[in-house]
């Protein structure tokens, strides 16, 4: 129990878990900062100037107002489309940004006894991550067990469900809460950026060609439309990224865990250890409802804190006699027997202590899979602590 952690530990450790304290308590503080709301006014201010020169500079002279007598109506229609084209995506971006950024992103429940210290395990918890010890996770800032997929973010001072990342163009984490809207973002960026990059090229050659273009309207003409195609390469990249990590049933965390993974353990690019399919990881970022999908609204259902393991991460370990994963089992020697079908389980027996058939989880159960009890980094301190709990008996 973690109450019990701090008998028994050096005064060194104490101090510097009081330094710790100390900051995080300073970086709760600085959420009021003004200055961390400038990347907020950087993206808005993007967004209006890309629609500024698009409308004023590009879809408004091919309407040809001035024009009395020979209209060129093919040019006038597609300029039409194309305004409105802009004005939706303008408005999509706008709506999913604030929702992202007012969202919460996802805390630990408060009337969920599961996640309170004083919670008597008697009932296990169905977890698929625990610490290599097989204790619970937990984060000592907000004095709470950690669900799976849960990490404490040191920019926001607490505990993120299915935490993605700290964006500080949103000034809030990406968690359960508000991914969907953050994904759209990204969407309707991409859109915005494609529509503007390719249909506004036209507009960019005629001014630079035409001799009578006024120097401003050249230079804000080619400046947009450069502004336009960095954005929209950032964009599509990220956004494929993102769309890759749905597919997966990732997040960003979980990414670099597996990617960049700590203890020396090899780098793993199999599947999630909650892929469930694709269409299930969809549904689990975008809804339910496909029609909803495009749409800020119809978040995913679930409480951000009980996912669905992967099927294939079952198969992994064999079921047993009471039917159930090896998790939350009695153990068995399923994990000797898999070892040489298995090779990345080799070691699992040595490392996991003598349950003797207590209900707790084996230990080293998620290396394999690339997963480790902890975070490599993004904000999830628990790990960088140099009293980590995994010294806790
Ligand atoms: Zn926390
Ligand atoms: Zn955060």
């Amino acid at each position: 129990m973690p109450g019990n952690v701090e008998e028994g530990r050096g005064e060194e450790a104490v101090n510097q878990e009081q330094k710790f304290y100390e900051n995080s308590n300073e970086s709760r503080e600085r959420r009021d900062d003004f200055f961390k709301w400038v990347p907020v006014f950087w993206v808005l201010g993007s967004v209006f100037f890309l629609y500024f020169v698009y409308v004023f500079f590009h879809c408004i002279p091919l309407l040809q107002p001035d024009e009395e007598d020979i209209v060129d109506i093919a040019v006038q229609q597609r300029a039409q489309v194309e305004l409105m084209a802009i004005n939706f995506f303008t408005l999509m971006i706008l709506l999913c940004y604030a929702m992202a950024i007012v969202m919460h992103p996802g805390g630990i429940p408060e009337n969920d006894p599961r996640w309170h210290y004083d919670y008597n395990e008697i009932q296990p918890v169905n977890l698929h991550e625990r610490k290599k010890t097989g204790d619970r996770r937990h984060c000592k800032w907000c004095g709470k067990y950690k669900p799976d997929r849960c990490h404490h973010c040191r920019a926001c001072g607490i505990c993120i469900l299915k935490m993605d990342h700290h964006c500080p163009w949103l000034y809030n984490c990406v968690g359960f809460g508000n991914y969907k809207p953050f994904v759209l973002v990204l969407v309707y960026a991409m859109f915005d950026c494609h529509l503007i990059v390719w249909t506004m090229a036209r507009s960019v050659t005629d001014a630079l060609t035409n001799v009578h273009t006024p120097i401003t309207t050249m230079f804000t003409l080619l400046f947009a439309e450069t502004v336009a195609v960095f954005y929209c390469i950032l964009i599509t990249l990220f956004l494929g990224f993102h769309i890759w990590l749905i597919n997966q049933n990732m997040t960003t965390i979980e990414f670099c865990e597996k990617v960049l993974p700590k203890d020396g353990a090899k780098t793993n690019y199999e599947a999630s250890l909650y892929s469930v399919g694709i269409w299930q990881n969809c549904t689990s970022v975008l809804g339910s409802n496909p029609f909803c999908w495009l749409l800020p609204f119809c978040p995913p259902e679930g409480d951000g804190c009980n996912y669905t393991k992967s099927p294939v991460a079952g198969d992994l370990y064999p079921k047993d006699p009471y039917g159930t994963y090896g998790y939350d089992s009695p153990r068995s020697s399923f994990a000797q027997l898999n070892a040489d079908e298995y090779p990345s389980y080799k070691g699992l027996e040595e490392n996991t202590p003598a349950y003797g058939g207590s209900i707790q989880p084996p230990a080293r159960m998620f290396p394999p899979m690339g997963y480790h009890s902890g975070s490599a980094g993004y904000g999830d301190e628990e790990d960088s602590r140099p009293s980590d709990v995994a010294s806790v008996s």
